[in-house]
Formats: structure tokens, sequence, C-alpha cells
């Protein structure tokens, strides 16, 4: 396959679009953005890489956040997550808070933030030192010891951040969250905070295409927690936008509000992209196009 025309083709292509759609403006931190920012970086199962544009530049990758913190959370507690988080779509935005009330306190899946937040509650209670731990678990993924926080992100989150509050609140008054408020968003903001390129975004979510094992061969994860991790993201990935995801893409993925999307397919490749111009549902316009692009001239996708 030759992946470098395929993704010079995508470019050529989608560098012709109208430009719709704007960058986030819920976090003040994250609307000063170049929203014309592009990335693209392919690495196959194999370990060959491709790469495109803005690949190296580092950007806040937010819900894809969630995946990492899920990660970690199954190789603490495994099936016990379930007890307090469920694994449906939930057709509604990923602040929502309108179904916690009907659910009694048990968000419909892990990647919405009522969910991720349940998760890093859990992290809070079994990690010794959450923010750095989490720190230390995606520069082990990934190999790169520089992978940080951007604690500007991070504190203009905090400042804004009424709803997740609200949403923290409501949880810990149906009693799943265990442990302080202020502490599981602290550790929240935080893991949104984290600042990955596309090229990092590939090598940490590598493991996911290779069975559970990083590409030095290390296991995170068990395959039969792979399978369930994929099939999460095949249908929780993108928010209220999952099911257009699926359908126009065909992969399981993870957006996130700072414009980046993380698509993989098992045994085949793992690929990331970045433009900070979001839809209305939260997703990059552009980022979701490239990938139509990719397995529509690839012609591979689970599908
Ligand atoms: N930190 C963001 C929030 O909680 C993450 C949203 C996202 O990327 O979907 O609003």
């Amino acid at each position: 396959m030759e992946y470098q025309k395929v993704l010079n083709d995508i470019y050529n292509e989608v560098s012709k679009l109208p430009k719709v759609g704007s960058v986030a403006t819920s976090i003040p931190e994250l609307a000063k953005v170049d929203p014309d920012k592009f990335g693209l970086y392919l690495t196959t199962f194999e370990g060959k890489n491709f790469s495109l544009g803005d690949y190296q530049e580092k950007f806040s990758i937010q819900s894809i956040s969630k995946v990492l913190t899920l990660t970690m959370a199954l190789t603490f507690l495994d099936e016990k997550i379930w007890e307090r988080v469920s694994v449906e779509p939930s057709g509604n935005a990923f602040n929502s808070l309108v179904q916690l009330e009907y659910e009694q306190g048990i968000p419909r899946n892990p990647f919405i933030n009522a969910g991720a937040l349940v998760i890093a509650d859990m992290l809070v209670t079994v990690l010794k030192d959450p923010k750095q731990d989490f720190l230390a678990f995606i520069r082990m993924l990934t190999g790169i010891p520089t992978i940080d926080f951007n604690l500007n992100v991070a504190k203009s989150e905090k400042e804004t951040g009424f709803r997740n509050a609200a949403m923290a609140n409501f949880l810990k008054s149906y009693g799943n969250i265990k442990n302080d408020v202020d502490t599981v968003l602290d550790f929240y903001f935080h893991q949104c905070s984290v600042e990955m390129s596309c090229k990092e975004l590939a090598q940490a979510f590598y493991f996911l295409t290779n069975g559970g094992r990083t590409q030095t061969g290390k296991r995170i994860l068990s395959k039969s927690q792979v399978k369930r991790t994929n099939a999460l993201m095949q249908t929780c990935g993108f928010y209220d936008e999952s099911g257009e995801f699926t359908y126009k893409v065909g992969l399981p993925g993870k957006s996130g509000i700072g414009g980046g999307i993380v698509a993989l397919l098992p045994e085949k490749f793992v690929v990331a992209t970045w433009n900070p111009r979001l839809n209305k549902k939260g997703n990059s316009e552009l980022g979701m196009k490239s990938l139509e692009l990719l397995t529509t001239k690839t012609e591979l996708s689970i599908f």
C-alpha cells in the first residue's frame, strides 16, 4: 500500500474544501490555537511511518485522553469498571447531564465527560500520585519522556469548567464519585490538558492495533481488553456523532475538542489527524473528512 501517496492525495483534496467550523471556545486557552494547522501521521502494524503537514506540532489532546485513562483503569480494575459506568452510546453531547438522573448516576460510557469523571475518580483512588502516574503511563506507552500537561490549559479549564463541576457534584450525589470532587476535577482537567503531536498519539495508541502490546513489545492490555476498548471507540468515540463516524469512516477512534482524532485498524495501522476547526458536534471537520478519504482510498476499514 502506498500510504504516503494516499496521505498526499488526501491533503490535496481537503485543502481545497471551504473552511468550515471554528476552534473550541469552551476552554479560553484553546481558542488561541491557529485554526488552520493540519497534521496527519500514520504508523503501520509493521512499524512504517508516513506523515504530512504539522504532524510534529503538539496540541491539546482533550477527550482523546479518555481512552488512555480508561486503559490505565482497566489495568487496575478490569471488569469491575462496568459496575460504575455503562458501555452504551449516549446519543447526547459530550458534556450533557440529562441521562444521569434517569440512570441513577451511572454514565452511559467512559468517553462522555460524566463517564470520564468516574474513571478519573477510580484512578484517584488507585494511584499514589495520580497526575504524575498518568503522565508516566503515557511516557511509557510512547517512550517519550517529555510528554507533559499544559498547565495554562488545565488552569483555563478549571476557571471555566462549571458544567464539569456540576456533573462531578451530581455524580457524587449518587455516590458514584468516591473522592473529593475538587481532587477528581483537578485530575480530569490535567488529563485533558496533555499535549501531544499526531506522531506521539499514533505511538501511544499503537498497542490497540497490536493486540495490547506497545512497539517495544510491552503488554499493556489483554487481547480481550483491547477488543472491548476498540469496540467502545467504535460505538462511543465521537460523542453524538459516533454513528456518523462509523458510517463514513468505519474505524474505531476517538476525538477531542483540541481538534485531534486517533483511529486505527487492528493489525493494519494507527492514524492521527489534527485540525482545530470543529463541527457543531465538537469533532474536527477536516480530520473526519481525511479519515473518510483514507478508508475510501485504501479500501481498508473494519467493515
Ligand atoms: N476538557 C473538555 C471538557 O471536559 C474535553 C472535551 C472534549 O474534548 O470532548 O469539556
